[in-house]
């Protein structure tokens, strides 16, 4: 379905592109009807070929999750942090509406696949080397029985292109998506580094919000106990042996404006005190440069040019 305003963004995104202005190119797009997918192999190249990082090894910090999750709003705030690193306060003004992959406009076109930011970070690490940095989205229709199967290789794939996985869901939620995962085959592992992020987590004097709280919540649910469902038990034993690294992050409600009002756009004035004040301690977490991790296949970091080449193997392996 289209609407006049998306139209008129299809209008601006293309003369964006003329001057180079940057904005969300979809590399992987799914049809939910045709049960397919398929590589867009020209904008990858364009986007992985580029001449200041083809060569340079590459981290991908992939956000991933059903529709209407927050998964714009972090990368927006990510976005912010990449483009203002160098400055403290980089989470931006009380009244600045967020821009990125924000689509306004009131008619957010629902495509699952796979999205990324048109410009590739160039970041020097505390080690004096540089690395690539893609932002990924990774969207999928994960509440639908019809595209279950569909929705676990989309995400198998993205979990195997990126070197960080961000994963949000609700705490009742936690494993559902690895679940299918689990069930798929598994080509290489392990994979890297996985972050459950739990939205709207409502119990901190149970388990404190932010990245320590987060961790305790994981163990108490990664247990695997003797009573547990043997499905259960083994979608537990599976994560642990596929990520070299998974942590868990509690972010508390944003405010009833984020969560309902049609108008918000971003804005921090809107947003509750102590939802920006785990924002803040969240994406450093994720994009600060001590903390990026680079992307390896078998132990060996790849560059970008290497990461075109395992996104087409992959994906030939995947259309079978
Ligand atoms: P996406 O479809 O996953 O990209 O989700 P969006 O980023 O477009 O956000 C969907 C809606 O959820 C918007 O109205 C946001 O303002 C709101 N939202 C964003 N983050 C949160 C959150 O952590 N909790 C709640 N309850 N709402 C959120
Ligand atoms: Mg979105």
């Amino acid at each position: 379905m289209r609407c006049k305003e998306e139209d008129d963004n299809l209008l601006e995104e293309e003369e964006e592109e003329e001057v180079g202005v940057a904005r969300p190119v979809q590399i992987v797009v799914s049809d939910e009807e045709e049960h397919s997918f398929w590589l867009q192999e020209e904008v990858l190249e364009r986007l992985l070929l580029q001449e200041e990082v083809q060569d340079l090894h590459v981290v991908v910090v992939s956000v991933a999750g059903a529709f209407r999750k927050g998964k714009s709003f972090l990368l927006d705030f990510m976005l912010r942090y990449m483009y203002k690193q160098s400055s403290g306060s980089w989470i931006g003004g009380e009244e600045e509406p967020l821009t990125g992959f924000t689509w306004r406009g009131g008619c957010e076109r629902e495509t699952t696949g796979i999205l990324a930011w048109s410009e590739v970070f160039v970041v020097n690490k505390p080690d004096g080397s540089k690395v690539a940095v893609l932002l990924i989205d990774t969207q999928g229709a994960f509440d639908s029985q019809s595209t279950i199967k569909d929705c676990a290789t989309l995400f198998a794939l993205s979990t195997m292109t990126s070197s960080v996985q961000v994963t949000i869901v609700s705490s009742s939620q936690l494993f559902t998506e690895y679940g299918r995962l689990a069930m798929e085959e598994v080509y290489e592992k392990p994979f890297q580094t996985l972050m459950f992020l739990i939205r709207d987590w409502s119990y901190p004097y149970e388990h404190s919000y932010g990245l320590e709280g987060g961790q305790s919540f994981l163990e108490k649910r990664l247990q695997v106990k003797q009573n547990q469902h043997e499905e259960l038990q083994n979608v537990r034993k599976h994560i642990h042996s596929c990520f070299s690294n998974i942590s868990c992050f509690l972010l508390p409600h944003p405010g009833l404006k984020v969560a309902t009002n049609p108008h918000f756009d971003g804005r921090l004035r809107d947003i509750d005190e102590e939802f920006k004040k785990e924002l803040v301690n969240l994406v450093p977490t994720l994009l600060s440069p001590e903390n990026l991790v680079e992307k390896e296949i078998g132990g060996v970091k790849i560059t970008c040019r290497d990461l075109l080449h395992y996104f087409k193997a992959y994906m030939k392996i995947y259309q079978g």
